[in-house]
């Protein structure tokens, strides 16, 4: 699979997946239609899937413009009600065929109580959508902590070298955040480091790995004894640790 990835909105990603042998092309959430169009015009690749997370209006707003007879949109069944266009509906432990490749999905609650996740075991690719962020986790306006660390917990098993695909830039302020969560980590020094460059020169610090995350991301490390010290909690469950984490960051 190749993808193309490519800023739109004020911070949003979008991503196309391209499969060369079948020329299937997915977009990943289509969070304006003429981003997307100028994507495929960029790559020369036709569009032939679209695949929802969650029914925000920067993830769905260029899905009624896009969506035609030669396109599949995929979505979650919970959220059926909520993104008009879905094709086919799915949820946890469902896959789809794209590309001659599976699609594995998660229901991932917590940002959104419909949003799922999908993962390419064979290309090694996870799109989280507004889950997942690098060094970050989506707000939690129709979930609980509890909801976000079993979907968190569900993207930090798969293999570390996995790239994760998220919804949004955030990466520098979640990184100043981060080294506050969790002051004595070195390889999150270093990151915030490299992030700092890579922003102040317009580079995309997208698509992060799973690996990345297990040692830098205090939301994936709220299990860990070093967050939840920093967090004034010894000993308290990753639940608690990453509701009072999501919380300083909320003002942060
Ligand atoms: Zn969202
Ligand atoms: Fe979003």
């Amino acid at each position: 699979m190749e993808t193309h990835l490519f800023r739109c909105l004020s911070d949003n990603y979008g991503v196309l997946v391209h499969d060369p042998d079948s020329g299937e092309t997915a977009s990943i959430d289509v969070p304006e239609e003429a981003a997307v169009r100028k994507a495929l015009a960029d790559t020369g690749w036709t569009l032939t899937h679209i695949f929802i997370t969650h029914h925000h209006a920067d993830h769905i707003g260029g899905l009624a413009a896009l969506k035609g007879p030669d396109v599949t949109v995929i979505g979650p069944r919970k959220d059926e009600a909520r993104i008009p266009g879905l094709d086919i509906l799915v949820h946890e432990g469902d896959s789809v065929v794209f590309g001659g490749e599976r699609v594995m999905v998660f229901e991932t609650p917590g940002h959104t109580s419909g949003h799922v996740t999908y993962w390419m075991p064979e290309s090694g690719l996870v799109f989280a959508g507004d889950t997942l962020f690098a060094m970050g986790c989506g707000r939690l306006f129709e979930g609980t902590p509890a909801d976000m660390w079993a979907s968190l917990s569900k993207i930090a098993a798969l293999p570390p070298q996995t790239k994760v695909f998220c919804g949004h830039e955030y990466t520098l302020s979640n990184a100043r955040f981060a080294v506050t969560a969790d002051p004595t980590n070195a390889a999150l020094k270093a990151r915030l480091a490299e992030v700092e460059k890579k922003t102040a020169a317009g580079i995309p610090t997208v698509p992060t790995t799973v690996g990345e995350e297990l040692a830098t991301n205090p939301f994936v490390r709220a299990n860990t004894p070093e967050v939840a010290a920093a967090m004034g909690m010894p000993g308290a469950s990753p639940e608690k640790v990453l509701a009072e984490v999501r919380a300083r960051k909320d003002s942060f």
